[in-house]
């Protein structure tokens, strides 16, 4: 909570309570499993709920957007603020034309590119395997296997911290590699993506894309996928593991033995673990290579 919004003096209206968990635990809503707690984690009904609750806030009081948690570090001091999640709400995903969709920040990826499947729309299987929301993958530009997030999108629903909805058209973004600038005090609920029409299309493809992944990445272990972005020409989890490091291990976190620029959470791991493993990799790399290697994952909260 900021100095100015004591916790003790906030008062949540009761519609909004039944959506509101005090001192969440924010490893529970990340994929690393770590963190400490939020002061206040919100799940809004709908857009409009979203809205009358933002409108309810202090409007000083820190706000942080969550999806599934899937590219964040939240340290072990937690979240002073709210926290509002998209996680299972905001889900809303249809066919607008021919060629292109609307979809909710609320959607799974791993439901966007099995539905674009069905719809004979392409390419969006490069979706099936990024484990977060489309709003995290607005956010970070998520992209796998020469896809990417951004070069589909036409338009964005946003809404700002009073509640005031709007839509922006993507020209209105500087979008880089695993990057975006967002406009300040204003988070993505929505967006229209154009596809191609790729008749015939099916599974298969994307069967074969988790396969892949299966292969060279630690899936089923408790990670946020790629930490570190890959400096231009260059492989960050080659350069790691050029650098021994593979297997590197800190209380309970470790550089991922099948790829090394994962970290993986091996059950115990606190924040304070990962984070300082990150900058051991950091360190050692930057020795080593005179690379700096910058982190793909967001980090945030107290430690
Ligand atoms: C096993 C594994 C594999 C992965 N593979 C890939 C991959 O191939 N490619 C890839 O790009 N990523 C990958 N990731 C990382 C992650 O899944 C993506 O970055 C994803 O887009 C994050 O979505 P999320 O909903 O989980 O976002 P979160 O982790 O919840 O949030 C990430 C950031 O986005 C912000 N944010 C979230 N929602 C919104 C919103 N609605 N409006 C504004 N800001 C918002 C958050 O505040 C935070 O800063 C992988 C992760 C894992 C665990």
């Amino acid at each position: 909570m900021s100095d100015s919004v004591p916790m003790a003096t906030l008062r949540i209206a009761p519609e909004f309570s039944a959506r509101v968990v005090f001192d969440a635990p924010m490893s529970k809503y990340t994929s690393w499993h770590a963190g400490g707690p939020a002061d206040l984690f919100f799940t809004p009904r709908d857009v409009a709920d979203l809205a009358a609750f933002l409108r309810h806030l202090p409007p000083t009081m820190p706000l942080l957007w969550i999806g599934l948690g899937s590219n964040l570090l939240v340290r072990d001091g937690g979240i002073r603020g709210a926290v509002v999640s998209m996680n299972g709400t905001l889900g809303g995903l249809e066919r607008v034309s021919a060629t292109r969709i609307q979809a909710q920040a609320g959607v799974p990826c791993a439901k966007l590119a099995r539905q674009c499947v069905k719809w004979g729309l392409g390419p969006a299987e490069f979706f099936a395997g990024i484990p977060g929301t489309l709003g995290g993958a607005l956010a970070m530009n998520a992209g796998a296997w020469d896809g990417e997030t951004w070069r589909h999108v036409i338009d964005v629903d946003v809404i700002d911290r009073r509640g005031v909805r709007s839509t922006r058209p993507a020209t209105d973004y500087v979008v880089g590699y695993r990057h975006v600038e967002r406009h300040a005090d204003e988070w993505f609920i929505g967006a229209r993506l154009e596809f191609e029409r790729k008749p015939g299309i099916n599974d298969a493809l994307i069967k074969e894309l988790l396969e892949r992944r299966k292969q060279t990445q630690p899936i089923g272990e408790w990670s946020c996928g790629s930490v570190f972005i890959n400096p231009p020409g260059e492989h960050a989890g080659r350069l790691i593991e050029q650098c021994g490091l593979k297997g590197f291990r800190l209380g309970d976190a470790s550089v991922s033995q099948k790829h090394a620029n994962f970290i993986i959470n091996h059950g115990a791991a606190r924040a304070a673990d990962i984070e300082a493993l990150i900058l051991h990799v950091q360190r050692t790399v930057a020795l080593q290579t005179h690379i700096e290697l910058k982190t793909e994952v967001s980090i945030v909260g107290d430690a």
